[in-house]
């Protein structure tokens, strides 16, 4: 009975939804039909605003230009136009001057928080748990739309394998499944239910696609990649994002496989808006669709408009290439208009879904703005995110949790006391310097006899530190050790903070060497003479090759950049207020050179030793430097312990039930990721040894056993076949179940479907 009058809510929801989606098709109609060309074109150029709304405007700044072409009718969205003042002045100029009003769609960058700075996009998925991506997103949302944004550039969900990619830091990482899990919650989080009320934005899945597999890490370089990498690695996020109701796609810089992203029919009209149904936009990224002519594939701008458009590309960022060449492309017959249509029906029915056209002002509320922005409820939220989001690597002496009442804690190292560095690259309109240091989370964890004292130790940066500016990093400069090494000696326990700047990852700053930069492992040298109760502390945006941290410290915890309430969240990880649950969403490597590293590699024909009887070996291997990753994929301990046995494995309708059993066997409650992978051992397309397909994080009391269960079905055994043909093989699979992506334990079945 139950059932049957929740499926008639359904229904009745479902019908609602069909008549409200019915009634935009019709009024974005009947405004279509009343555009004239120019408004159309006009529909389609998407224009920075920084300057132009926010503050001094420059000498040289094309704005009034641009005030003219938004009371034309000429501008169909802005970015970086920012503050409810902001953008109720910009809409002013669209709505109360252009002949049939339309209003603009405001979009910026909330990559990880507006004003509120969440953990950065990997140090999210490192949680596992898409709540604190969907509540990270419900916050960033709220604040954003209470300063008049409709749009947020996020979620990127290129899948990143390379550490020397400076982006891997806003992506989930390197796994198609885990990355998935992110994208649904990111994408529900900042949507909502629905796109009209004033406390959600629309969402945006970029770069599309495979921006992340650039050659050598190098960012904007070229991309070559196999049809079963794409289909199977690359688009399974993007498909999800698009099954979520994503409002938008981004495209991307890149060319692939011979084609600029911009460019691609097959990517954006055959997958995205063909095989998949997408019924959004999709946005240029900055200026690509003019670089489709440095890549050699348009001949000018206006050649690089006719393909973008006819590609699928509907709204231009920045190239300015639709508002010069777009009118006179369709009325020379080399665009049909048809095609033109469809993308300024798409972007006008985005805008009626917003509620824009029922008042263009309703995002622009002053009062809300100053009441929803840095709550303590965000607050809150992004602490409980950042908590989530830590990794332990290491523990060894077991060190951590630090007891409250500990004597006194020397707190060492540049980014230990940096407000700055924790709120990440792309920060929004997080106020500079905001964030709770290490030092300053710390001194509000421990007990008032507790005597914390600080020494910066080495200094790692000095100069500008901006998002366009080169950092200086200081190569090596031992000065402060003194005064480091002295604080260590007397303290009960020292916390040393190491990584990177956090302007040392992001767009454009990609690096051939992912060590410890300057002087940070000498001193950590120097400490570990004096005092080896340290407990490393890493703050970065990437995976770093840090062999010698992993051998040599006793304690070791990845935080990233964990946001606004980093120290909290770091302090309540060190004494044991949170018991650690993040696990790794990228491999670390030993070396550099064995980037870029993933687990879901394939067998090579040569898996093994091979040696022969004068010691040379024929594997495919380095001879300096192991195949496996430092820390693997999945990989995090936590206070407690977990031991996993009793993996059964037995046929279901349509697949495999999976059962293990998993016992805590410590005295502390934990957090645990169980994780079920696959290798599906022979195929018409070779397959990885393992391939991450489903995982639980359970709750574990001490000293319990729990059986937790898993349903795999065609769906997790099967994957995409030439031609984007989905569907399972029949033969021996492997499943592997446990902790992290090297320790599990395996057992194989035999399947049809
Ligand atoms: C980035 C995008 C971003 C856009 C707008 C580009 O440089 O690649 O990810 O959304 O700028 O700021």
């Amino acid at each position: 009975m139950l059932v049957l009058i929740l499926s008639g809510i359904l229904v009745e929801a479902q019908s609602t939804m069909d008549e409200k989606d019915e009634k935009i098709a019709r009024q974005v109609q009947e405004l279509l039909d009343k555009m004239t060309l120019a408004e159309k074109v006009g529909q389609t150029n998407l224009y920075n605003g920084t300057w132009e709304f926010t503050g001094p405007v420059p000498a040289d700044d094309n704005s009034q230009e641009k005030a003219e072409l938004i009371k034309n009718g000429g501008v169909g969205g802005m970015l970086n136009v920012l503050t409810a003042k902001g953008t109720r002045e910009a809409q002013k100029l669209a709505v109360e001057n252009s002949r049939l009003g339309i209003p603009l769609i405001f979009g910026y960058d909330v990559i990880h928080g507006y004003r509120t700075m969440l953990p950065v996009p990997l140090a999210q998925a490192a949680s596992w748990d898409p709540e604190v991506a969907r509540k990270g997103a419900e916050v960033a949302a709220r604040e954003a739309a209470a300063s008049g944004l409709h749009w947020t550039f996020s979620p990127m969900i290129d899948i990143s394998r390379d550490a020397r990619w400076g982006r891997i830091m806003e992506s989930a990482g390197e796994d198609a499944f885990l990355t998935s899990v992110m994208t649904k919650a990111w994408v529900e989080g900042y949507q909502g239910e629905d796109l009209s009320a004033v406390h959600t934005i629309a969402a945006c899945a970029k770069h599309f696609a495979a921006y992340g597999f650039a050659e050598g890490g190098r960012d904007y370089n070229t991309v070559q990649i196999s049809d079963q990498t794409l289909y199977n690695v690359v688009l399974p996020p993007f498909k999800v994002a698009a099954d979520a109701g994503v409002a938008t796609f981004m495209n991307a810089f890149n060319e692939l496989n011979g084609v600029p992203a911009n460019g691609s029919e097959f990517l954006q009209r055959d997958i995205l808006k063909g095989k998949w149904g997408f019924d959004g936009f999709v946005v240029s990224d900055w200026g690509s669709i003019g670089e489709m002519i440095t890549h050699g594939f348009a001949a000018n701008d206006k050649d690089a408009a006719r393909k973008a458009m006819r590609a699928g590309s509907d709204m231009d960022m920045e190239a300015r290439a639709y508002e010069k060449h777009l009118e006179a492309l369709v009325s020379s017959g080399e665009l049909d208009e048809k095609i033109l249509d469809d993308a300024v029906r798409r972007i006008l029915t985005i805008k009626f879904k917003l509620g824009l056209f029922e008042d263009p002002y309703r995002y622009c509320d002053e009062q809300r703005e100053s009441e929803s922005i840095g709550t303590t409820e965000n607050l809150a939220v992004a602490r409980e995110a950042g908590r989530k989001s830590i990794v332990l690597l290491k523990n060894d002496k077991g060190l951590l949790p630090l007891p409250k009442d500990v004597k006194s804690i020397a707190v060492i190292g540049q980014l230990a006391n940096s407000k700055d560095v924790p709120l990440g690259s792309w920060r929004a309109q997080a106020v500079t310097n905001s964030a709770v240091s290490v030092l300053e989370g710390i001194e509000s964890a421990v007990s008032s006899d507790t005597e914390v004292t600080f020494a910066k130790g080495y200094t790692l940066t000095t100069g500008r530190r901006t998002f366009i500016h080169e950092l200086t990093i200081v190569p090596e400069d031992e000065t402060g050790f003194d005064e480091a090494i002295a604080v260590a000696k007397s303290a009960e326990v020292t916390v040393l903070v190491l990584g990177e700047d956090c302007f040392q990852t992001g767009e454009g700053r990609s690096q051939t060497d992912i060590q410890l930069k300057g002087s940070q492992l000498a001193l950590f040298r120097e400490l570990m003479k004096v005092n080896q109760n340290i407990v490393v502390v890493l703050m970065n945006g990437r995976p770093l090759a840090i062999p010698e941290l992993a051998a040599e410290a006793p304690a070791l915890v990845e935080t990233w950049f964990a946001g606004s309430q980093a120290g909290h969240s770091i302090a309540d990880v060190l004494f044991g207020k949170y018991n650690p649950s993040g696990k790794l969403p990228v491999s670390f490597p030993y070396h550099v050179g064995q980037e870029p590293l993933y687990y879901d590699r394939k067998s090579t024909g040569r898996p093994q030793t091979n040696a022969t009887d004068d010691g040379l070996v024929f594997w495919s291997h380095y001879t300096d430097a192991p195949n496996e990753a430092l820390y693997p994929f999945g990989y995090g301990l936590s206070y407690a312990n977990f031991a996993y046995d009793q993996l059964k494995l037995s046929k279901s309708d349509n697949g495999v039930t999976v059962s293990v059993s998993i016992t805590n066997t410590s005295s502390l409650d934990g957090i645990e990721t169980v994780q079920v992978y696959v290798h599906d051992v022979v195929a018409s397309w070779t397959q990885p040894t393992k391939r991450l397909v489903a995982y639980k994080q359970v709750e574990l009391k001490a000293g319990s056993t729990y059986t937790v269960e898993f349903e795999l079905t065609e769906q997790e055994l099967g994957f995409y076949h030439q031609g984007y043909e989905f569907y399972a093989e029949d033969g021996t699979f492997v499943v592997m179940v446990g902790g992290n992506s090297r320790d599990v334990l395996k057992k194989s079945i035999d399947l049809s479907f």
